[in-house]
């Protein structure tokens, strides 16, 4: 029997590389030959203990990858997006499986799918509940049959397509602080708006290439780390704060001195660490909106004033995930910005470096780290 390489996460910081049977699909199941898989933040986490999950996990969910078999009626069963699909063509995967469609979540608010109760998600799922590759960081994966399959246009290299999962993040992010749709009402992402993007990580830098590519006015990037906001101002930030650099009294002042003197019509959090968090109702001028993202794992908490919320009249808005269709957008924004993404995958590495990349990620001088099964 042939054998295909995975990586196991056996549990938080330990990662064995391991060979499993070639997974046999049924007539609706797909197999995926991986190309390349990014490694996110939320693995990081993962990897870190952040994340309550039952272990053994194979991770990976940002996958580019060939159709290696396609069942006779796979798509019949599958939600298949800018296909038809065949063997050999190049798709990519939403995490998440098709919604139940029964939940409570799925009946009243079918609007938010990523709040069914029972999905299924890859590079999530316990590799004991599902005993073959269901994550990305493996030569191959095991897509069943209620899978969303998005094929990536001839034109839009992998180098780009492998960034479709958090483009999805970040186009929702900034969807999600669009106005109601009254032009001057003041509410919300227009035109002639400001907005602070905290953390300028992957999701922050995409979020920000977003902002630049809908025309956002004013667009301010802050983070500790000078080449992430060098490159953020590559991505279409107007101005740059080190948040190293002052204290966050002063700070404050800057961004109040670049907003009209009252801060910023929107803060978007991305940074993931909690003290973030209190530092966007801080910026956010009154009335404003604040959209936390960075926290799709626990790191812990901050103490804030909830009188703050009252007294701006604030709305908070969090985000977990994204609906499936998010992927079509995050495809057209890659396909289309004229964002320098060509540098944003700063390594590739073998899946028996996972680990090493694991490392990497976030650390100076990377952005993007691709493992190539
Ligand atoms: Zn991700
Ligand atoms: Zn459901």
């Amino acid at each position: 029997m042939s054998t295909i390489q995975t990586a196991v996460m056996i549990e938080p910081g330990r990662i064995e590389l391991r060979a499993l049977p070639r997974p046999q699909i049924a007539a609706d199941e797909l197999l995926l030959k991986i190309e390349s898989t990014g490694i996110c933040g939320s693995d990081k986490h993962m990897y870190a203990g952040h994340m309550a999950l039952k272990f053994p996990v194979i991770p990976g969910h940002e996958l580019v990858g060939t159709i290696a078999e396609l069942g006779a009626e796979a798509t019949d069963h599958m939600a298949v997006i800018g296909g038809p699909i065949k063997e050999g063509d190049r798709v990519t995967t939403t995490p998440s499986s098709r919604v139940c469609g029964q939940c409570c979540y799925c009946l009243h608010m079918p609007q938010r799918p990523a709040l069914c109760a029972n999905r299924f998600v890859y590079g999530f799922v316990s590799s004991d509940l599902a005993p073959t590759p269901r994550g990305g960081f493996s030569e191959y994966m095991h897509m069943a049959s209620n899978s969303w399959v998005f094929k990536i246009p001839d034109d839009l290299p992998s180098t780009y397509a492998v960034l479709t999962e958090p483009a999805a993040v970040a186009t929702r992010a900034v969807e999600r602080a669009l106005g109601p749709g009254i032009p001057h009402i003041g509410e919300g992402l227009g035109l002639d708006k400001s907005v602070v993007v905290m953390g300028a990580g992957p999701i922050g830098q995409l979020v920000i290439a977003v902002l630049a590519h809908i025309g956002t006015d004013q667009i301010i990037a802050t983070d500790l780390s000078p080449s992430r906001l060098d490159f953020a101002g590559q991505m279409g930030a107007h101005h740059t704060v080190n948040v190293g650099d002052d204290s966050a009294d002063e700070r404050l002042q800057q961004i109040c001195d670049l907003t009209e003197g009252v801060g910023p019509d929107i803060v978007i959090e991305t940074a993931g660490v909690p003290i973030a968090f209190k530092e966007s109702l801080d910026l956010v001028r009154r009335g404003g909106m604040v959209v936390e993202v960075g926290h799709f794992t626990d790191p812990g908490g901050v103490d804030i004033h909830p009188h703050v919320i009252c007294f701006k009249d604030l709305d908070i808005r969090g985000m977990w995930a994204y609906p499936a269709m998010q992927f079509k957008t995050a495809l057209s924004f890659l396909k289309n910005t004229n964002a320098p993404l060509d540098k944003f995958v700063t390594h590739k590495l073998p899946l028996s470096d996972i680990e090493q990349g694991i490392d990497i990620t976030g650390s100076e001088g990377s952005m993007k780290v691709v493992i190539e099964p």
